[in-house]
């Protein structure tokens, strides 16, 4: 594998994707109930390291380009959504050991993104080269204002000074980190080498399964 490729591996190691594109576009952190129900999923209900921490999911947006897995890898691999057949999420889990590798967001991803989960230790493990600051958070309003004031706090020390919070992303705002980070995700997959394919392309005749799991602990607010 050439060393400017990116990895996304499922816990027990069976399932490895590959990325043409090592470098992420984008990232931010997300504190929407979805993505600590997902990752509970992820974790088959072990309370996820980010939310033991009080943080928000280190989410990176990547191109939607992966080499096509080998029939053993993608024997492995099934897609879901939370709860509801119509959620504009999909995603793709590992059959082996349950791990949430990467979600497609038809509303905003969709053809040239998908994101991925940089922040569950063991569960996930990714590996990019030149990982971006984040830009924001965003679905802040999932969270209580004790939460979100610790946050700026904690982000205040790490980084000189805490990072936007984008309440929700499905009202209008003019936040510049948000509006770049959507204009991210219209970037086309760059680079497409043979013998690589979209997300669309991978889960192409995958039944959609809908996973009605739901945990206590990600919606305790
Ligand atoms: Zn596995
Ligand atoms: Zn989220």
């Amino acid at each position: 594998m050439p060393a400017e490729m990116a990895t996304i591996t499922c816990s027990c190691g069976a399932v490895q994707l590959t990325l043409p594109n090592a470098v992420p576009k984008y990232r931010c952190g997300c504190c929407c109930t979805e993505c600590l129900q997902r990752a509970y999923i992820g974790t088959n209900g072990t309370p996820p390291p980010f939310s033991l921490l009080e943080e928000p999911v280190d989410l990176l947006y990547i191109d939607s380009q992966i080499m096509r897995p080998d029939s053993d890898t993608l024997a492995r691999l099934s897609v879901f959504k939370l709860n509801d057949q119509d959620a504009p999420n999909i995603n793709l889990r590992s059959k082996c050991c349950g791990s949430v590798l990467v979600t497609e967001n038809s509303e905003f991803h969709r053809p040239h993104t998908m994101a991925t989960f940089n922040n569950l230790g063991s569960f996930l493990k990714c590996t990019f080269s030149d990982l971006p600051e984040p830009g924001f958070n965003v679905f802040t309003k999932d969270w209580t204002a004790e939460k979100r004031q610790a946050l700026r706090k904690k982000e205040k020390l790490q980084y000189g000074k805490p990072l936007p919070q984008v309440d929700d992303p499905r009202l209008p705002t003019n936040e510049p980190a948000f509006v770049e980070g959507i204009a991210a995700m219209q970037l086309e997959a760059n680079p497409k080498p043979e013998g690589s394919i979209s997300f669309a392309e991978l889960i192409d005749g995958m039944e959609i399964d809908v996973v009605a799991d739901y945990y206590d602990e990600a919606h305790h607010d």
